[in-house]
């Protein structure tokens, strides 16, 4: 086994309250999108109504054993928003600021995700409200188990697939898989995904999601008839998503010239050399002290003069208050909701050209696949495979959504919300209602 896994890995995100101070809540946002999609596509009202709610909510107490010897109670959630067109998938997050409402906001993204590339999954999301900076291992280890023997009776491979979101990882994921197998007699790999390579996890899962943003990227110059090469990429969020869409993006011969993490935003107009940023963070965990260009705040990055802007980090960051600035030609979400829906209009007048988050970030769903088809076949495949059938769902889920916005005149979220919703729908009228 790595002796990777006896660390936390990724660094854990500390909660940002602040977070909350926002234009819009998720759920709202989502639905004002799905609404708009909803009437271009005349949804019948049947269908409108049951894909306007979620399946199923639980919210359970879990009671904890502290280090201490004392026992803590914390609150988790688990919500499978849509399940016709195959197994719920979804990630878990541990963070303060977990709530019903942007739970069930991510599960829904989850639902219309997987439609946009195809894959055979419904959607779900869950999370623990709790601080797990604040907590040992060993708590957390206890957290963790107690959570999933609490929504035991939803999980499973044909019915609910976790995954990592915010301040969960493999190991945490690792936990999930042997508690269920515990508990079902027998190890059942296929249970979540984003596991370790070592007990069943797929090779390129890691950089699956900033791999798909650079795919994407890529597409969306091409059809704008901009360069790659050359062409200058501001990412916001240095983790997972942002570092590694920014090193492909550098291999493909744009130049970054900006990147920020929780701490600090660098700009580099020559360009930023990201495998040093890299080696840097892993260093030092953040960009702090990067001293290989200008330290800017996070907000003023955010409107730079840029090709294309990759907001990689938290939710709602383009705004009312900033989209009239924002001078990026492409913008690719690789975060969950970085745009409020209120921008969606600024940027549409300004002629930004937006790849949505449920497609730009699809990537790392769709190696989720991927990892759960090798478990159930036992039978593993080489990174370069992966890589390769990532690019082919990347690439034919862009053209799709690119053919449906101009044939509808209508915006890429907009054509990404209709394509995932009128799969989704078709299924709900194959499979008529069970009453
Ligand atoms: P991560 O924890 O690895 O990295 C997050 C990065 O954002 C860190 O560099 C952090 O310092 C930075 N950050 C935090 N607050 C910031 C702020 N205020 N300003 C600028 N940067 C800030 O997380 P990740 O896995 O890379 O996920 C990033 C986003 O992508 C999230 O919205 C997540 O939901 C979404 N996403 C992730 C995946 C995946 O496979 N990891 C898949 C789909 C979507």
């Amino acid at each position: 086994m790595s002796p990777d896994l006896l660390l936390p890995t990724p660094p854990i995100v500390r909660p940002d309250k602040d977070r909350f101070l926002q234009e819009e809540n998720p759920f709202e946002a989502m639905m004002s999108r799905f609404d708009r999609a909803a009437v271009l596509l005349d949804l019948e009202p049947g269908i409108y109504k049951v894909l306007r709610n979620p399946e199923k909510q639980i919210i359970t107490s879990i009671p904890v054993m502290l280090d201490s010897g004392d026992v803590e109670v914390y609150t988790g959630i688990r919500v499978l928003y849509n399940t016709s067109r195959g197994p719920a998938k979804g990630g878990i997050r541990f963070d303060l600021n977990v709530t019903l409402d942007e739970v069930t906001a991510l599960a829904a993204w989850m639902t219309w995700k997987c439609a946009v590339v195809d894959i055979p999954f419904g959607g779900s999301k869950g999370g623990v409200v709790c601080d797990p900076l604040q907590m040992s291992v060993g708590e957390l280890e206890r957290l963790t188990r107690r959570y999933t023997s609490s929504i035991i009776q939803t999980l499973g491979p044909d019915s609910d697939v976790p995954a990592p979101d915010v301040n969960t990882n493999e190991r945490v994921m690792a936990w999930i898989m042997d508690t269920y197998s515990m508990h079902v007699g027998h190890t059942v790999t296929a249970v979540v995904t984003g596991k370790p390579v070592e007990m069943g996890g797929s090779r390129g899962r890691r950089e699956a999601t900033g791999r798909g943003c650079m795919i994407v990227t890529k597409r969306a110059l091409e059809h704008l008839g901009m360069p790659i090469k050359g062409a200058s990429v501001i990412v916001q969020g240095f983790g997972n998503v942002g570092s590694v869409a920014a090193q492909l993006l550098e291999r493909e011969g744009c130049k970054i010239i900006g990147i920020s993490d929780r701490t600090t935003g660098i700009v580099n107009p020559k360009g930023i050399d990201v495998e040093s940023a890299i080696a840097y963070v892993a260093q030092n965990r953040t960009l702090a002290g990067f001293t290989k260009g200008d330290a800017v705040s996070n907000s003023e990055m955010l409107t730079c003069e840029t090709d294309v802007l990759l907001p990689a980090a938290l939710e709602n960051v383009i705004t009312t208050k900033n989209a009239k600035h924002i001078k990026a030609k492409v913008i690719c979400e690789g975060a969950n909701g970085p745009t409020t829906a209120a921008a969606d209009a600024i940027l549409d007048e300004k002629g930004v050209f937006v790849v949505p988050d449920i497609l730009a970030n699809a990537g790392g769903a769709t190696v989720s696949y991927f990892e759960w088809v090798q478990d159930r076949q036992g039978y593993f495949w080489a990174e370069d495979n992966v890589n390769k059938s990532l690019t082919t769902i990347m690439e034919r889920s862009f053209d799709a959504v690119l053919d449906l916005s101009t044939q509808h005149k209508v915006n890429m979220r907009t054509a990404a919300y209709m394509l995932a919703i009128s799969r989704v729908a078709t299924v709900h009228r194959l499979r008529g209602v069970y009453a």
